[in-house]
C-alpha cells in the first residue's frame, strides 16, 4: 500500500498543495523526492493516486492522477456516545473507533463523568486523520459537540439506541439496523436516574459480559460486537 496523505482542501482538478503536518511528514520524515507516488484523500469519500510534482520549504505540490471511488465503511452507520477518558486513553479510544468504522463520536457528559476531559478539538481531529491514513478509511469519523446524557437520552435522533450497562440483556438479543446510537457510561457508571431515563426513552440496555470493563474497553467491545453481527 502506498503512503497515504490527507488534504484539508477538497480534491478536484489536476493538483493539490499539502501544507502543515502532511507536508512536514513528506519533507522531513520521508525526505520525499519529486516523482514519488502516494495516495491522497480529503475525507469526503474516495482517494486519488498522486505524484509529487515539487517540494517547497513548507509545502508539497502533488499532481493528481486517478480518482478511485473506494470506500472502507461498515454497512451500518454507527454513532457512539462516550465520556472521553484522559490523555493516552483518549487517543487510543479515538484511534480504535476510526479503525472499527464508527461514523460519529459524541463526547458524553453524565452525572458522574469527569469534566473537561476532551482535548482541543483540532487535536482530536488530528487523531482521526492519523488513524484514517493508517487504516485506509477515506471518510473521516465526525467528532460531534459534547452532549449531556439528559439531552441525548431523551432525543430520538436514531431509531435504534443501545446503552451498555452491566445489568442489561445480552447484545445478541437486540435487533439490528442500518443506523444505531450506542452509549457507554463513565468510570463511576450511569446513575439509577440516568438508567431510568434511558428506559423511559426506549433505549435498549445491554450487558457486555460478566466483567466490568473500563470506558474504552466497553466502547470497543460494544462497537466490534455490533460490527460483527
Ligand atoms: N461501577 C460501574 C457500573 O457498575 O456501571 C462501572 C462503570 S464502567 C468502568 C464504565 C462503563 O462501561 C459503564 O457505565 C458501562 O456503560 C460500560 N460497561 C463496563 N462493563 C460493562 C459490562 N460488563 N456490561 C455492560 N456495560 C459495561
Amino acid at each position: 500500500m502506498k503512503d497515504r496523505y490527507f488534504s484539508e482542501t477538497p480534491l478536484s482538478g489536476e493538483s493539490v498543495t499539502l501544507q502543515g503536518s502532511e507536508a512536514h511528514h513528506l519533507l522531513h520524515v520521508m525526505r520525499a523526492e519529486p516523482g514519488l507516488e502516494v495516495v491522497v484523500f480529503d475525507g469526503l469519500g474516495g482517494e486519488w493516486s498522486a505524484e509529487i510534482a515539487c517540494l517547497g520549504r513548507a509545502e508539497v505540490e502533488l499532481t493528481l492522477q486517478e480518482h478511485a471511488a473506494i470506500e472502507r465503511e461498515n454497512s451500518a452507520e454507527i454513532s457512539l456516545a462516550v465520556p472521553l477518558p484522559k490523555g493516552d486513553r483518549q487517543r487510543w479510544l479515538i484511534e480504535k473507533c476510526v479503525e472499527l468504522g464508527v461514523t460519529h463520536l459524541i463526547p458524553l457528559t453524565t452525572a458522574r463523568s469527569t469534566k473537561n476531559s476532551a482535548e482541543a478539538s483540532a487535536k482530536l481531529t488530528r487523531y482521526v486523520i492519523e488513524a484514517s491514513k493508517q487504516c485506509g478509511r477515506n471518510r473521516l469519523m465526525q467528532i460531534e459537540q459534547p452532549q449531556s446524557w439528559s439531552t441525548l437520552a431523551a432525543c430520538g435522533l436514531a431509531p435504534l439506541r443501545v446503552l451498555a450497562h452491566p445489568n442489561g440483556a445480552p447484545l445478541s438479543e437486540i435487533e439490528t439496523g442500518d443506523s444505531v446510537l450506542l452509549a457507554v457510561g463513565p468510570e463511576g457508571g450511569f446513575t439509577d436516574t440516568e438508567i431510568s431515563l434511558a428506559v423511559e426513552s426506549n433505549w435498549q440496555v445491554v450487558s457486555l459480559g460478566e466483567r466490568i470493563l473500563r470506558i474504552e474497553t466497553a466502547a470497543l467491545a460494544m462497537v466490534s460486537q455490533w460490527v460483527l453481527r
